[in-house]
Parts: structure tokens; sequence; C-alpha cells
């Protein structure tokens, strides 16, 4: 059957387009059957149709619909109105309205399908129901540390964990058990240190997203929800140790795996990042427990951050903004363009799940010579890193300490499971 060209009141035609259709036969095959109201040989009084559709958000029952007389046809404003009276607000409800006339001269104004737009995801909607992990997790959280005049704090660089992945190396469970080994490790590292503040740097791809090519579908295990919540779980708990040993400061970067994206394309903001998100759910937990936990993260279009930990400044970035072995290159660059890690004195980076290390120059601030390090991957494998740079280094966690003296390369470790 052959369609209107402008549609009809289900498939969103405007007003205009619904005018135009009545008015002009040679373009609406449906022009007698809708009996436009300014034919002259209507037998019918003229009956004006307003309307107009606001919003739509489906057809839901339990929505609520009026219809009020008038001696004159409503516009939006009276329509606005009239669903404050009934004590909602117009801003937070969709609906659709129009007027007829009647042969009386009264008009019938009506209001049909309201109801409350759907709520934007808020931080409120982050419940134990939807974040089990991470709500179990902080319960445990641990008390505050002493704080120590020590001149000497530690950083640890967590990158790549790319969680809900499987690879060669097995799948989310296997990352726990290696994750929770390394913990161990780590515990007894920190332990005795007498550390002043842990440096948590999160070097990004916590999860490994559905947006990243190949077929995500077969190669993860975990839904994004169930990613998002892991990687808040995993986080938490090794903030939490770090807490146990010394105060922290948290630092995150988006990420191409954690970004919000569609594709290759990203969408939003770098600041939109959900690894990002999770960051602020997971300080809303270390908050809530009272614990001595600084947050840190880019401004809202900026990728890199850095911090200053005990006098040494330490950049973050995780890595995709550069090619393989380009890192100092990049930072370099940075220098021109007074990004965050313009003025740091040691670059972290991770994305390239293999350690390296290079000296790169002097900054003219402090007169000590600069390090880039790049961390070794914590996830299960990365068939696409072997495939383009052949070498996928053992999984670890990069650790080390500054002093007053600024990057102490003989406190370097990688802690592996
Ligand atoms: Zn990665
Ligand atoms: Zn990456």
């Amino acid at each position: 059957m052959p369609q209107c060209k402008y549609g009809d009141e289900t498939t969103r035609a405007t007003a205009k387009d619904r005018t135009i259709r009545r008015h002009n036969k040679k373009q609406c095959i449906c022009y007698d059957v809708h009996q436009p109201s300014s034919r002259q040989d209507d037998a019918k009084p003229a009956t004006p149709i307003v309307e107009g559709v606001v919003a739509t958000s489906g057809s839901d029952a339990n929505t609520d619909t009026y219809t009020i007389s008038s001696d004159r046809a409503w516009g939006y404003n009276d329509f606005c109105e009239f669903i404050r009276s009934k004590g909602q607000d117009p801003d937070k409800v969709s609906f659709r309205w129009g007027s007829t006339s009647t042969p009386s001269g009264l008009f019938f104004n009506k209001i049909n399908d309201v109801k409350p737009l759907p709520e934007a995801v808020t931080e409120a909607s982050f419940t134990a129901e939807n974040l089990p992990g991470l709500y179990a997790a902080a319960e445990a959280s641990t008390p505050k540390p002493k704080h120590s005049s020590n001149k000497r704090a530690t950083v640890i660089v967590w990158a790549d964990p790319q969680i809900g992945k499987t690879g060669r190396r097995g799948g989310t469970k296997e990352l726990i058990e290696r994750s929770t080994a390394i913990r161990d490790r780590l515990d007894q590292h920190l332990a005795g240190k007498d550390l002043q503040r842990i440096l948590f740097a999160d070097a990004g791809d916590g999860i490994e997203g559905f947006e990243s090519g190949g077929n995500p579908m077969f190669t993860n295990d975990l839904s994004l929800a169930q990613q998002l919540d892991t990687y808040g779980t995993e986080m938490f708990k090794f903030i939490n140790l770090a807490h146990y040993h010394a105060p922290v400061t948290v630092a995150g970067i988006p990420s191409n795996h954690a970004a919000w994206r569609c594709g290759k394309q990203n969408l939003g903001r770098p600041a939109d990042d959900l690894g990002l998100l999770m960051h602020t759910q997971v300080e809303y937990r270390t908050a809530d427990r009272g614990m001595d936990v600084q947050w840190v993260r880019p401004a809202t279009y900026d990728e890199s951050v850095a911090v200053d930990l005990i006098g040494t400044r330490i950049g973050l970035v995780h890595g995709n903004q550069f090619g393989p072995g380009q890192a100092v290159a990049w930072w370099e660059k940075q220098t021109f363009g007074a990004q965050a890690s313009a003025t740091a004195d040691v670059l972290v980076h991770g994305h390239y799940h293999t350690f390296s290390a290079n000296v790169a120059g002097r900054n003219p601030h402090t007169d000590r010579q600069r390090w880039c390090l790049g961390a070794p991957t914590l996830d299960n494998g990365s068939d696409w890193f072997r495939t383009v740079a052949g070498r996928d280094s053992d999984p670890g966690l990069l650790v080390f300490d500054v002093t007053d003296e600024g990057f102490d390369l003989a406190s370097l470790t990688i802690i592996s499971a």
C-alpha cells in the first residue's frame, strides 16, 4: 500500500508536514482521506488542529492523559502550567499535546502520555546491587595509616589489566589469582619501608571493553557492567593494601580500551572515560570509609596528569597518544604545549604491555635527569601487541621509589605473580 510522503500522527510527522499534506492534493496521496479543514466543500464547520509533539518516549501504559475544555486553544506554555498544577515539573516529563475546536466554539485541549523522562545515570544509580564486588571489598577497608616524615615515597604502576579479556594466560579467574598473588608480594615489598606517601598510578586500559576490534563477544568473559565492577574492586583492593602502609594518592587517566567509544570513534570528552567513571565510584568508597586517599585526574580535555610526590613530579599518560618507542618524542612536545606532564621528572605510561626505561634529557626546573618508564602489562596476554611489536613481557606490577633526591633507580622493581 502506498504511504503518504508526509507520514501520519504515528510516524512523527511534524505539524507543518501535516498541514502541507492536508492542503496539497498533488503532493499527498491521502488528501481525500484526511479531510483537510480548509477545503471549501467541507460540510462540517472548520476544525483547526493545533498540535505538536514535544517529546515521546514510547507508549507505555500507566501514563497520564487529560482533556481540558476551554474557550481558547492552549499553547505549549498553557500545557506546562497545567502539568505544574498536577505537581509535576514539565522539564522532567515528556508529553504530547494538541487542541481541537468543537462546533459550539469550545476547544478541547488534550495532553497525552505525560510521563517522567528517563533518569540520567547519576552517582546514586551505582548501588551495591550493580557494583556488588566493589561494595563488598570496601567493607574491609584498612585503618588510617600513620604519617611519616621519612623522605621516601613509592609509586605503584597498575597498567593494562584489561579486565574481562581472555587470552593465552587465561580469563578473569586467572587474572584475579595473579592479581591476588601480586598484592601479597606488594604487601611484603612495602612492609618496613616507612613511606611518607604512596602514589597508585593507574596507567589505563583497566577494562577490555567491547569496542576495540576483533570480536569481543567471543574473547571476553565478562559483560561491560561486570568488567567495571571487577575493575573497581581490583583497584580498591590495591589502594586498600597501599593505604595500610601510607597515605595514598591515586592518579587516573583516560585510555583507549576504557574510552566511551563506538568502534574506533571516541565519543564525548577525554574525561568521559569509563575507567575515570570507576575512579569516581571508588573515590566515593574510600571517602565514605574515612580513608586517607587523595584522587587526581586530568582536566576535562586533557589526557595526562602530573602529581607532585614529595618534591618529584610524576607524569602519567596511557600511551595510545604515541607510536611504539615514541614516548620521549611525545613528552618533548608536551613541553611546548605546556601540558600536565611538561614539568614532570618521571613520565610513566602503559599501553605497550612491555617494560621500558629511557632517560629523557634534563628537567630545567630541577636540573635532574628525566626518566620515561613504560609499564609491563597485567592482562591475560595481548596477541595484538605480539603481532605488532613481536614481544609481550611477563605480566607484572612496576614499582619504584622517589626520595628527596628524585627518582631512585635502585628501587625499581617489577613484582610478578
Ligand atoms: Zn592495553
Ligand atoms: Zn591501550
